[in-house]
């Protein structure tokens, strides 16, 4: 407790050139804030090409080019003041035009605070070269610490560019808390890319001191920016999703395959009426759709658009940053994630190149000749998510060879299992609108032995267990009957017929007392994980091994469900389970053209 009494300090109005650069200090972070608030104001004003020039990190120069509309020159010094805007009220906002009563619901534009300009002018030399037709004459003006040190007409045809010159100079905590310039130039250039995929119609140039980093053509696809700005192999590798309409909301865009990971969310865009925005419900019903297809702490690459009535969108400012949420985020994410489940679900994972080294490991020559003639006698196997194929045969022991119209296709037989059983229980794990799962009564009831603490932890998730289709009876003291499981093809067949005869015994029942044991060990944590995680691991556990010989109507069953499933080509895990050798790959390799 301080007890000495604080001298008094007079109470003093900061000089206006102060509290500018302290409010500026909101708004302009670094470098990269510069960039954001001069593109934005560009696409603002009808930019249909926009360019944008780096110098030294952005510290030495941030130029940004644009064909816009323009800035009267009557209008420029207006345009450097404090809560100066053009965007409220008139045509480009609906509603009143005082912009203290103003609403922000439904607002337009990108920029609506009138403090970019201000604010730069603060902390930086500014300067605006701006033209409203194409007669060759514009207006410059120049600013330095606040004050007008150029003011006269300048060749120009119709747009605007913005100079900042020596940003942070007279700011030396801002100064201080910058990075190296390369560091600031990732941040900016991330910042541009955001920009580019909100505004796919413009046509963005980079440039980092001098040299071109990267540039969009204009074109309005997401697909062709995303290979503008990551290269094309990245955007080939991508799906399409959508048109989705839910309500009065669309959504479209592309999305990345299992096979397409990144170790950040850096290549994550959700664009919301034309601004990059992370609706946070919404991005977290898109990671669960992806979290049983991707290794864990991977991410994928994707651009989706949301279009939608601007009463749909909240948006919240804050001094910084921008908060933008949907009305209907819970709906429009839901049906994201399912569009998600489903493109993933339906795509074998391409062979990688080169095929020369990989080829020889297949070990397919031995025991091919005796197969032919048994699959002779096979019909096609028709599954709504596997092209129509035909069973070779299997090889090594773990992997299933089939044959289509697109060439080869290997499938991992414990994986396949594994995808298998995953989709059973899932469908059946007793949540709101799903179906029980049936339990089937076991041969013998198994016997669980816990530790007192594995006890405990058991019967606080008794009840999830009873929902997955397990039913277990306390024996008394810390001993537990597991007397019947859930219905699962290959591990355990109800007697209705809902399991496979054809796949019957080939999964490990004893998979069951094993997870369920190994998952009593661990804490409660978060309830949907933990579900998750005993849905992953009883069907690993439970699904046959690769190394075991499996009857040919084995593995016709286990192809005909694997098709079935959601996401035929990657386990549960996220590991691939489904190669495809493709018929070009095969002609390329064999030169049979
Ligand atoms: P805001 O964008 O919030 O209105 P700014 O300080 O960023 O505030 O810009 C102030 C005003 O300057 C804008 O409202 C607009 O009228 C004008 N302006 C800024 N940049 C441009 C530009 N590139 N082209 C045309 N007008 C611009
Ligand atoms: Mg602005």
């Amino acid at each position: 407790m301080a007890d000495a009494p604080t001298a008094h300090r007079p109470i003093r109005v900061l000089p206006a050139a102060v509290s500018a650069r302290i409010a500026a200090g909101e708004v302009i972070e670094r470098p990269a804030s510069v960039v954001k608030e001069l593109v934005e104001n560009a696409l603002d004003a009808g930019a249909r090409h926009v360019r944008v020039d780096v110098r030294g990190g952005g510290l030495d120069l941030i130029r940004v080019g644009d064909d816009g509309v323009g800035i009267p020159a009557a209008e420029l010094w207006l345009a450097c003041q404090r809560h100066a805007t053009s965007k409220l009220g008139g045509e480009t906002a609906p509603g009143g035009t005082d912009p203290a009563t103003e609403s922000l619901d439904g607002v337009r534009t990108l920029g609506f605070r009138g403090e970019a300009l201000p604010s730069i002018a603060a902390v930086a030399e500014l300067t605006l070269v701006s033209a409203v037709d194409d007669g060759g004459v514009g207006h410059r003006l120049t600013l330095r610490d606040g004050t007008v040190v150029a003011d006269e007409p300048a060749p120009r045809t119709r747009g605007t560019t913005v100079s900042v010159r020596h940003l942070f100079q007279r700011v030396p905590a801002r100064l201080a808390a910058t990075a190296r310039p390369q560091t600031e130039v990732t941040q900016i250039g991330q910042t541009v890319r955001r920009l580019a995929l909100a505004a796919p119609e413009a046509r963005l140039a980079f440039f980092v001191d001098r040299r071109l980093g990267f540039q969009t053509g204009g074109s309005g696809d997401l697909a062709t920016v995303i290979g503008e700005l990551y290269g094309p192999a990245v955007a080939e590798s991508l799906l399409p999703l959508g048109p989705l309409e839910v309500g009065e909301t669309r959504v479209w865009g592309v999305v990345s395959g299992p096979e397409v990971t990144r170790p950040g969310r850096g290549q994550v865009h959700v664009v919301v009426n034309g601004r990059w925005a992370q609706p946070r419900g919404l991005l977290g019903q898109l990671e669960a759709a992806y979290r049983p297809v991707l290794p864990r702490g991977r991410h994928p690459v994707l651009a989706l658009a949301v279009a939608t009535a601007p009463d749909q969108v909240d948006i919240n400012v804050h001094p910084a940053k921008l908060e933008v949420r949907l009305l209907a985020e819970r709906a429009v994410g839901a049906a994201i994630g399912e569009a998600v489940r489903t493109t993933l679900g339906r795509r074998p994972v391409p062979l990688r190149l080169p095929p020369a080294l990989e080829l020889p490991g297949f070990g397919l020559a031995p025991g091919l000749a005796e197969e032919r003639a048994a699959y002779d006698g096979d019909g096609p196997i028709l599954t709504p998510g596997l092209p129509p194929l035909r069973l070779v045969g299997q090889v090594r022991d773990r992997l299933l060879l089939l044959e289509g119209e697109a060439g080869l296709f290997l499938v991992d037989q414990h994986r396949a299992h594994e995808r298998v059983l995953y989709e059973r229980l899932a469908a059946a794990h007793g949540a709101e609108g799903r179906p029980r799962a049936e339990p089937v009564a076991l041969p013998e009831p198994l016997l669980l032995e816990l530790s007192p603490a594995q006890v405990a932890r058991f019967g606080r998730r008794l009840d999830q267990i009873t929902a997955l289709g397990f039913e277990v009876e306390a024996f008394g003291g810390r001993t537990f009957l597991l007397r019947a499981a859930p219905s699962l093809p290959g591990v355990l067949a109800a007697p209705s017929g809902t399991g496979d005869p054809a796949l019957d015994g080939l999964g490990e029942s004893g998979g069951f007392v094993e997870t369920l044991v190994g998952l009593a060990d661990e804490e409660p944590g978060e309830g949907e994980d933990w579900r998750d995680r005993l849905l992953v691991r009883l069907s690993c556990r439970s699904a046959v091994r690769r190394g075991r010989p499996l009857p040919r109507p084995a593995m016709r069953a286990l192809v005909e469900h694997l098709g079935r499933t959601s996401a035929p080509a990657v386990c549960p895990h996220g590991s691939p389970l489904l190669m495809h050798v493709s018929e070009a790959l095969l002609e390329k390799q064999f030169d049979w053209r």
